[in-house]
C-alpha cells in the first residue's frame, strides 16, 4: 500500500484528533502516503480531500472535535452515492482507508469494501461506547467525565433547594453514560433504554421508597425514545407526585466537546497505530477493539451488531450505595 485516506464520520467525539494523529504518522514512518478527506463520507463524495505531512498533525492531541470535520452524508447510504465515492477514491490513487466514527459509519464502511472489494479499518470514534467487540470507544471517557463535573454542579444547587434532578445523558440508545455516570457520580438511580424495554424503571424506583429517606435526589436517564427522556420521565413524576419539586436538565452537546482525556488520548494513538500496523499485515474489513487491555481486530458485522451487553450488576450496585 502506497496512499492512504483517513476519514471522521458522524457524530463528533474527543480523541478523534489523536487518531488522526497517530494514524498519519504511523502512516508516514512506514512511507506511506496520507491523504485527509473532509468532512465524513460527504467529502469522498464532493472531493474534499488534502494530503497530511507530519505537521499537518502537529499540535492537536490536545484538541476535542476534529480537524478533518464530520458531516452525515445520505448519498453514501446508496449503492450510486458509494460508486461516486470509489470514483474519487481511484483519481487520488488512495488504496486503502480509515475510517474513524461510530456504528452507522462503520456500515457504510462494511457496504463500500463490499461493493468496491476495498480495504478498510475502522476506529470506533463515539462517545456512545455502543460498538460491540470493544469494551472501550474513543470519546467515551471524556464524555463521561464531563458528565461527573456537571452533575457535581447540578448536586449542589439540587440539595440546597432539596430537589428531585432528571438529568439527560447522550447514548442514543445505549446506556453506557447514564449508568457509569450515575455511578461516578452518586446518582440516585440510572433510566437506561436497555431495562426501559423490559420494565418500568421509574415506577420500580417510586416503589422502592424513592427519596424516602433524602432530601435531594438526582436521577440520569439516557436519551431515547424507549426511556422518554428526562422530559418524559419528569412530566410523569409532576403528575403523579406533585409534592416533589422536580427539574429538568439537559447537557446536550457539550458533552460531545472539550480536551480528550489521559485515557482517550492514548486509546486513540494505540488504536491508530494498530489501524496502520492491521493494514500492512493484509487486514481489511476490521475495526480496532480493546478487549482486557489488548487490541483486536474484530469484523466490521460483528462490531455493528448493537448487542453490546450493559453490565446489569452495576445497576444493583447503584442502587445499593445509593441508599
Ligand atoms: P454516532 O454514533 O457518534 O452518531 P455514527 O457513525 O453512528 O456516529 P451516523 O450518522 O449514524 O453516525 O452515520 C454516519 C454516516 O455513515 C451517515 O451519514 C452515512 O453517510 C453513513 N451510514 C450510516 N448508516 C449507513 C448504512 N446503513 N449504510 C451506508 N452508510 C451508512
Amino acid at each position: 500500500i502506497q496512499c492512504i485516506g483517513v476519514l471522521t464520520s458522524g457524530g463528533d467525539a474527543p480523541g478523534m484528533n489523536a487518531a488522526i494523529r497517530a494514524v498519519t504518522r504511523t502512516a508516514i514512518a512506514n512511507g506511506i502516503i496520507v491523504k485527509g478527506i473532509y468532512r465524513g463520507y460527504r467529502g469522498l463524495i464532493t472531493n474534499e480531500i488534502t494530503s497530511l505531512e507530519t505537521q499537518s498533525v502537529s499540535n492537536i492531541i490536545q484538541r476535542g472535535g476534529t480537524i478533518l470535520k464530520t458531516a452525515r452524508c445520505d448519498e453514501f447510504r446508496t449503492p450510486e452515492g458509494r460508486r461516486q465515492a470509489h470514483d474519487v477514491i481511484v483519481e487520488h490513487g488512495i488504496e486503502a482507508l480509515v475510517v474513524i466514527g461510530g456504528d452507522g459509519s462503520l456500515h457504510g464502511a462494511r457496504d463500500f469494501a463490499q461493493e468496491h472489494n476495498f480495504p478498510i479499518i475502522g476506529l470506533p470514534g463515539t462517545i456512545d461506547n455502543d460498538l460491540s467487540g470493544t469494551d472501550l470507544t474513543i470519546g467515551y471517557d471524556t464524555a463521561l467525565n464531563t458528565i461527573m463535573e456537571c452533575v457535581d454542579k447540578i448536586r449542589d444547587t439540587a440539595s440546597s433547594h432539596e430537589r428531585l434532578f432528571f438529568v439527560e445523558v447522550m447514548g442514543r440508545d445505549a446506556g453506557f453514560l447514564a449508568l457509569n455516570g450515575a455511578l461516578a457520580t452518586g446518582s440516585e438511580a440510572a433510566i437506561i433504554p436497555e431495562i426501559s424495554l423490559e420494565k418500568d424503571q421509574l415506577a420500580e424506583m417510586i416503589e422502592q421508597g424513592f427519596r424516602k429517606s433524602k432530601n435531594s435526589s438526582i436521577v440520569l436517564v439516557a436519551e431515547s425514545e424507549v426511556t422518554g427522556g428526562a422530559m418524559g420521565v419528569a412530566e410523569r413524576v409532576k403528575k403523579e407526585y406533585p409534592q416533589f419539586d422536580v427539574r429538568v436538565s439537559i447537557l446536550g452537546h457539550l458533552q460531545r466537546g472539550g480536551s480528550p482525556s489521559a485515557q482517550d488520548r492514548i486509546l486513540a494513538t494505540r488504536m491508530g497505530e494498530a489501524a496502520i500496523e492491521a493494514l500492512l499485515e493484509g487486514q481489511r474489513n476490521v475495526m480496532v477493539g480493546l478487549q482486557n487491555d489488548e487490541l483486536v481486530l474484530v469484523p466490521f458485522a460483528k462490531a455493528i451488531k448493537k448487542d453490546k451487553p450493559i453490565d446489569r450488576h452495576l445497576l444493583d450496585v447503584l442502587r445499593i450505595v445509593s441508599r
